[in-house]
């Protein structure tokens, strides 16, 4: 009789022998960096590391993404998600960009894949996967930064995708239908610890925004034309003069970026587009903002006589971490680095970003802790990993011990985990609940 310990043991020493090939497989992808949707090169790898193992996997799901299912030798039990996203984000100044498409992994989600399948080294081991029941689910999914809503967009249209996320999709496909917990790890490089547990996200709303107006000679009859270039500019100062109504404790976070503010300087700019983002974790005060946000743009369009299109996108909910899985996780991470070198964040501890493993613990239980090993600014030019170890390998074996006490001893603590869970939202309610969020918003300034 293999005992937990034992299995723990075994994973753990499995993880540690190959470890030099785990982390090459993220400095592989650190090298390769591909945005959401466009990860096939990095899909690619991942089919091929899933084939070398023996695993069975679903290939091309929401465009690139990949669903693996190993089954526990020791009966029919839960299934547990081990999940790595597969996206870049795109940043032209970052260290190890690609030249090509701006892309850059200044989000470490390059590490996450690898920690995904040197989790999967560590599980299945015989010793180890004969002796859990139910099922374990490697999943690659693409997508989680929510950029490129243009391109994105233009995916929707040709019904490739519907959202504009990866783990939505996920979700909508079906991919999680039979996943009954699920488990990430993302690095990160301000906790002052090697791992962090707890806290919640952001939700967030996008919107692509276009103002038309009028071209004519900028030097010649600039009268002639409206300027939408000078609308958009309205707008964002409109938007921070609303910067005083919000509220500490929804944690409100209104961004944006041009993405065409022009085509020739020497005409009046009529075609001018912007992606923003209002982000919040209280869904009253997200949708309350969002409508200030959209009567900014109207605001800008209005003062000098030009349209605008408002394009509202479902985006993220707020991350909501399972108390059980998350004990697991914590227990095992004290485990291997001693409870000085593990932060627990309380719940309502709000980082300000985003992420859809935050839609996916509305439906199904599931955990997003960070480890340690990056140092510079998230999503900033100078975000690296430096140590591997705590990246890569040190996840690995984390969430390979977390699945293991899960899914041993005829899987009782995934069991008692799912007696336990209330989710906040059937899968049914998520899905009309994020479709109500899209709509069109037009308004003629000239008009109003
Ligand atoms: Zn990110
Ligand atoms: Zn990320």
């Amino acid at each position: 009789m293999t005992t937990v310990a034992e299995m723990k043991q075994a994973a753990v020493a499995a993880i540690e022998k190959r470890k030099v090939e785990i982390i090459g497989i993220a400095k592989t992808i650190l090298t390769a960096p591909e945005t959401g949707f466009n990860e096939y090169k990095t899909s690619r790898l991942v089919q091929q590391r899933l084939e070398a193992m023996g695993i069975p996997f679903q290939a091309g799901l929401a465009i690139t993404g990949i669903k693996g299912v190993v089954e526990g030798g020791a009966g029919p039990g839960p299934s547990v998600a081990i999940i790595g996203e597969l996206d870049s984000i795109r940043l032209m100044d970052h260290a190890f960009h690609d030249p090509a498409t701006g892309a850059a992994h200044a989000c470490g989600h390059h590490c996450q894949i690898a920690s995904m399948l040197g989790a999967m080294v560590g599980l299945t081991v015989p010793g180890v996967i004969q002796n859990l029941s139910g099922r374990i689910i490697p999943m690659a999914i693409p997508a989680e930064e929510f950029i490129d809503l243009e391109q994105r967009m233009a995916l929707r249209d040709e019904k490739k995708i519907e959202f504009l996320g990866g783990k939505q999709e996920f979700i909508k496909l079906g991919a999680f239908d039979d996943v009954d917990m699920a488990l990430l790890c993302h690095t990160n490089s301000v906790h002052p610890s090697k791992l962090t547990v707890g806290g919640t996200s952001n939700g967030h709303l996008a919107k692509y925004v276009q103002f038309s107006g009028r071209s004519a000679h900028a030097g010649g009859a600039p009268y002639n034309g409206i300027n939408a270039l000078n609308a958009a500019m309205m707008a964002i100062s409109a938007i921070h003069a609303n910067r005083e109504t919000f509220r500490g404790r929804d944690t409100v976070r209104i961004h944006g970026i041009l993405t065409r503010g022009g085509d020739s300087v020497s005409a009046v700019p009529s075609n001018v587009t912007l992606e923003w983002r209002v982000r919040s974790g209280n869904t009253d005060a997200l949708l309350a903002n969002s409508d200030k946000v959209d009567r900014c743009f109207k605001a800008g369009a209005m003062s000098v006589g030009a349209k605008v299109s408002i394009t509202n996108i479902p985006g993220y909910l707020p991350m909501r971490n399972n108390a059980v899985l998350q004990e697991t996780f914590l227990r095992n991470a004290h485990e291997l680095v001693g409870a000085s070198q593990v932060l627990v964040r309380r719940a309502g501890r709000n980082g300000g970003g985003s992420t859809d493993m935050g839609d996916l613990s509305q439906i199904i239980p599931a955990i997003h802790p960070y480890t340690g090993g990056a140092t510079g600014t998230s999503h900033g030019k100078d975000y690296v990993i430096q140590d591997y170890e705590t990246a890569v390998v040190l996840p690995a074996k984390v969430m390979a011990m977390t699945a293991i006490d899960l899914l041993a001893e005829a899987a009782a603590k995934a069991l008692e985990l799912k007696a336990k869970d209330k989710p906040a939202m059937t899968k049914a309610r998520y899905l009309k609940f994020q479709r109500q969020q899209a709509s069109v918003v037009r308004f003629d300034g000239a008009r109003a």
